[in-house]
């Protein structure tokens, strides 16, 4: 070292921050927002959440608690008044009893997978997982140095995993087994024989399923059917939802999962660790969405199902499009294998090109490829704005 330099020491990290992944709906928003510092008109059908303002209701409910003092800590489990308001919702909604001890409140969507992961996943251990699927199941096993084992569903299928395929999959090293529905990427919702027959393939094998719902309320076809609902499995589901998506809360960080006692305990003791807990002023503006007056949800759902037809049936008319129905979440996933482009190689140039940002269907895994994901969180001006931006690029490309 020369004199009078310090040079930065290098960074010796743990290896398996190394297998850590991410979440490309955050990269492309960054790669979009760097094009729009440019000068760039782009309109933004990447990022998956609600762009309704949270409901008013919450809002002031919210800012009243902070006004009130609820500015410490709370139990790392979450407020007991939160847990019973959520034990209920969760009783009345899936068809089971579910007490305030079975709840742990906890930062968003995100730290139930993480901690059902942490808690469950040792080296070398099999989860089997939906894919595509949300990116953060396939992170956190390789995170944790398990085995990831990739459920494919199926367009064929309308993407509904196909319980004979699960079942094959299942051997004596599988742990966790994650269920999403309504489905991230496409939209596709479990029905109740789906769930039943899903049931039926894990049997009575010691296997916990980690059940996401974070889209439960948003479904415009048929019902929410849950896991824990089916006899005998409620003991092995860690039910994941929360606010994010149901109550257009992403920044307030707010979701729960639902699951035995004794397992419980372990994940309010990983809240302490980790978060200490969730933010209070936060919990107090989750009880108010919960008993409160719930038109806005409604109103949401309403809007989601107009926009879902419209964007369906437009994109289906583009030249290389082709689009299956979705029947919850607010994401269309159509397949683009028509146009004889790869997914990545499409979605770049929309973006760079047509000045519309979506995903490539492989940022969901491998057997996204051939797919491209729009999320519709935008207004219908936009919407239409942006299929007719696609219909000129195809237009003039392919
Ligand atoms: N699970 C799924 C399937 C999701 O799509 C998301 C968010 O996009 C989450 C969990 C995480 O939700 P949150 O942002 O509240 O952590």
């Amino acid at each position: 070292m020369s004199q009078g330099v310090t040079t930065q020491a290098e960074l010796r990290l743990a290896k398996r921050m190394g297998r850590l992944g991410s979440e490309t709906a955050f990269e492309v928003l960054a790669r979009a927002r760097a094009l729009e510092a440019q000068g760039k008109d782009i309109i933004h059908l990447e990022i998956g959440e609600p762009d309704f303002d949270t409901p008013q209701n919450v809002v002031e409910t919210g800012i009243d608690a902070l006004r009130q003092g609820w500015t410490h800590y709370t139990p790392s489990g979450g407020l007991g008044e939160l847990r019973e308001a959520i034990a209920e919702e969760v009783s009345r909604t899936r068809g089971v009893p579910c007490t305030a001890d079975e709840v742990v409140v906890v930062p968003g969507g995100k730290p139930t997978i993480f901690f059902a992961f942490m808690s469950f996943v040792e080296e070398g251990d099999e989860v089997i997982y939906p894919n595509p699927g949300f990116p953060i199941y396939e992170s956190m096993v390789n995170f944790l140095g398990g085995r990831p084992v990739p459920l494919p569903l199926r367009e064929e299928k309308d993407f509904r995993l196909d319980p004979n395929e699960l079942a094959d999959l299942i051997t004596d090293r599988t742990r966790l087994i994650v269920l999403n529905s309504p489905h991230n990427p496409t939209g596709s919702v479990l029905d109740e024989q789906d769930v039943r027959d899903i049931a039926a393939a894990i049997g009575d094998r010691d296997i916990m399923v980690l059940s996401d719902e974070i889209y439960s309320r948003l479904i415009f076809e048929g019902d929410h059917f849950s896991l824990m609902s089916v006899p005998g499995m409620k003991d092995r589901t860690i039910m994941l939802d929360g606010f994010s998506k149901t109550y257009a809360m992403t920044g307030w960080r707010l979701g729960y999962g639902v699951m035995r006692p004794d397992l419980a305990k372990h994940f309010s003791r990983l809240m302490m660790n980790v978060n200490s807990c969730t933010a209070s002023f936060t919990q107090i503006a989750g009880i108010e969405a919960l008993r409160g007056d719930q038109s806005s949800v409604e109103h949401m759902c309403r809007e989601f199902k107009r926009r879902r037809d419209r964007f369906v049936e437009h994109i289906s008319r583009i030249k290389g499009f082709t689009c299956r129905l979705p029947k919850g979440a607010f994401y269309t996933f159509p397949s683009i294998r028509d146009t004889g482009w790869t997914s990545k190689k499409l979605a770049d140039a929309l973006l760079d090109q047509a000045g519309v940002a979506c995903l490539a269907g492989t940022a969901f895994g491998a057997f996204g490829e051939g797919y491209l994901r729009f999320s519709t969180a935008n207004s219908m001006e936009n919407l239409d704005k942006a299929l007719d931006r696609i219909d000129a690029w195809t237009k003039k490309n392919l």
